[in-house]
């Protein structure tokens, strides 16, 4: 290396940094140029497409588990169960903020929609523990309880309405008591048989009642009666 090369790398660094000094003093005197927030103060704008934290709208979630099935480092954990309308319940919901690595797979395969990057960022802590997000808050064992009850609820419904459906659909008992002939129904316009008139009591017959009630007579026996033979004229016989 020559002298001339020498002194000309000299100049060169002495340009440079006189180069870098100027435009240090120009942002360090110019407010318009502050590239510096003060944070917590001032907060940086993220843009409309920013992938933040996650967020989801459980009203909305179907638990439909794509979210889950394609998140390249499984960082999100579903569990639901089945209600009484066939329709999956959620019981919980988190991501781990700690682990996700906001590729934004999960938001573009959710159905409904109910999955969004928000624009947040912040989140320090010394707990692993809170970089799970968790978005359905009330307790698990009593959201299953609740479903549980639902479910057998709604099965003994559906059973007593099976019953009263069979009910209805099986022929009607016939009146009377078990065992009794079947009644015959009176045909209208069909006078009432006559009745057999009533047998002849005897005078004086003991059977009959002391309240003038008169029954048939009756032999030794409890055979009828025969009656008397009435004495002809000259004590013959009729013939
Ligand atoms: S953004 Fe990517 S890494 Fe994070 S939860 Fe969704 S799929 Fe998983
Ligand atoms: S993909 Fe969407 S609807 Fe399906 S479980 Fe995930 S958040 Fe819920």
């Amino acid at each position: 290396m020559g002298l001339k090369e020498y002194l000309g790398d000299i100049w060169e660094a002495v340009a440079t940094t006189a180069k870098g000094m100027r435009i240090t003093a120009r942002y360090g005197v110019d407010p318009r140029e502050t590239i510096t927030l003060q944070y917590p103060e001032e907060r940086w704008e993220p843009s409309e497409r920013f992938r933040g934290f996650l967020y989801n709208d459980i009203k909305k979630c179907t638990s439909c588990s794509m979210c889950v099935k394609v998140c390249p480092v499984d960082c999100i954990a579903l569990e639901a169960v089945r209600g009484a309308d066939k329709k999956l319940v959620l019981v919980s919901y988190e991501i781990n903020i700690g682990r996700c690595m906001y590729c934004g797979l999960c938001v573009e395969v959710c159905p409904p929609k109910s999955l969004t990057h928000t624009s947040g960022y912040e989140k320090a802590t010394v707990s692993r523990g809170e970089l799970i997000l968790h978005f359905v808050f009330e307790e698990a064992v009593e959201i299953k309880a609740r479903v549980a009850k639902q479910v057998a609820e709604a099965a003994a419904k559906a059973e007593a309405a099976k019953e009263a459906k069979t009910t209805d659909v099986s022929p009607e008992a016939p009146t009377g008591a078990k065992g009794d002939a079947p009644s015959v129904p009176e045909k209208k316009g069909v006078p009432p048989v006559a009745q057999p008139a009533a047998p002849a009591f005897a005078a004086g017959n003991p059977a009959a009642g002391d309240d003038g009630e008169k029954k048939p007579a009756q032999g030794p026996k409890g055979e009828p009666a025969k009656p008397e033979e009435s004495p002809e004229e000259g004590g013959g016989k009729t013939k």
